[in-house]
């Protein structure tokens, strides 16, 4: 029997990647598919996708190599660059396009042999301060990379917001501003843009935008649910009730003993635990949905376990499905009740989790 899975609906998927470019229609889309997809299995959120972006970005070369093994014939961008001279050279032979944050990947592209030409992304610093090319260092920079032997079609800028989830914070337009100024009357390609840009800020868009998480149906702003954009969750995370256990009032139940039933009960055990990614920091109280009401999880997470409260008058089976997120148990309060984010806890769950995949031809 198949218990812990993440089923990865390829229609909503398609669905979000449709309502992010009705947001910004004269942009083109890089698809964000680090991190196997946020979770999401890359090569199976990469196929879906390639009929409606421009490109895909990744955040390490294997990620990009993966793709390329999957058959994935876009361009990749490396959203942190190449980290040694042979990245680079294969990184060329691949069609990937790294970005270019600091001067030893410069020196690099200039060590190439000139076999494959490359295209490129110069990362501006307008204000994250994490990578990327000081505002001054940016003309030169460019004008480098344009010159050198290897250069393709073009080089390109990016930079990235630290605060586009706050909405009026005014980072944001501090950094389009520089990002605007620092670039203007140079040739290339722009993007800026990330999921909360996307979504709330049109002009801010530019060539190419970055969405990520938002193609998972996921907002990026606390307190708010992908749903209220118009998105709808990829992802359900679901398991079985592998016992049904009455249990006495003023009893605990767990590792120690955290929670005590008021009550004579019926108590659900769940196959889902921090093995498999479900946070063992996930307090009592949490949603959890069985046969398609919410009951509260009670009790300590453990590996490959979880309690819930079914009540005194449940008539649920064992075998019967409990879903612990997806589009009827938002993920986005879920992960607050851990001092966290959607993204996280997407991203974190484990191997054990099957993937499988649904409306993959819609
Ligand atoms: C991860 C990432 C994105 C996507 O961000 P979301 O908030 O998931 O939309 C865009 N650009 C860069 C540079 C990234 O690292």
């Amino acid at each position: 029997m198949i218990t812990a899975e993440a089923v990865i609906d390829l229609a909503a998927l398609k669905h979000n990647i449709k309502v992010l470019s009705m947001h910004q229609p004269h942009s083109k889309m890089i698809a964000v598919v680090k991190g196997n997809a946020y979770g999401h299995g890359g090569s199976h959120v990469a196929h879906a996708l390639s009929s409606f972006v421009d490109s895909f970005a990744v955040a390490r070369f294997d990620e990009a190599c993966q793709l390329r093994e999957y058959g994935i014939t876009q361009p990749i961008v490396l959203l942190e660059g190449c980290f040694d001279q042979t990245e680079t050279q294969e990184a060329a032979r691949l069609g990937f396009q790294p970005v270019v944050q600091n001067d030893q990947q410069i020196h690099w592209l200039e060590q190439l042999d000139g076999q494959y030409r490359i295209n490129l992304w110069l990362k501006v610093d307008t204000g994250m301060h994490r990578l990327g090319f000081h505002l001054e260092q940016v003309r030169s920079r460019h004008q480098h990379l344009c010159k050198l032997p290897v250069m393709d079609q073009y080089v390109g800028f990016v930079s990235h917001l630290s605060c586009a989830d706050e909405s009026g914070n005014i980072q944001t337009d501090r950094q389009l501003q520089r990002f605007n100024h620092v670039t203007e009357g140079l040739v290339g390609p722009r993007s800026l843009a990330n999921s909360a840009a996307l979504l709330t800020r049109p002009d801010i868009c530019f060539d190419k935008a970055r969405p990520g998480i938002a193609l998972y149906g996921v907002t990026p702003f606390a307190g708010h649910c992908g749903e209220e954009n118009g998105l709808k969750a990829v992802m359900t995370l679901r398991s079985k009730l592998i016992a049904i256990r009455t249990h006495q009032c003023g009893e605990p139940v767990g590792y120690s003993g955290l929670w005590h039933a008021s009550r004579e009960t019926m108590i659900g055990v769940v196959a889902m635990g921090y093995g498999d990614g479900y946070p063992r920091t996930m307090p009592t109280g949490t949603p959890i949905q069985v046969n398609g009401r919410i009951v509260p999880l009670v009790g300590r997470v453990s590996m490959d376990m979880l309690t819930v409260d079914l009540g005194p008058d449940a008539s649920d089976h064992i075998g019967d499905e409990v879903i612990l997120w997806g589009p009827t148990n938002p993920v986005e309060p879920i992960a607050e009740r851990v001092g966290t984010i959607g993204y996280e806890l997407l991203i974190q769950l484990t191997n054990r989790v099957k993937r499988s995949y649904i409306n993959g031809c819609s």
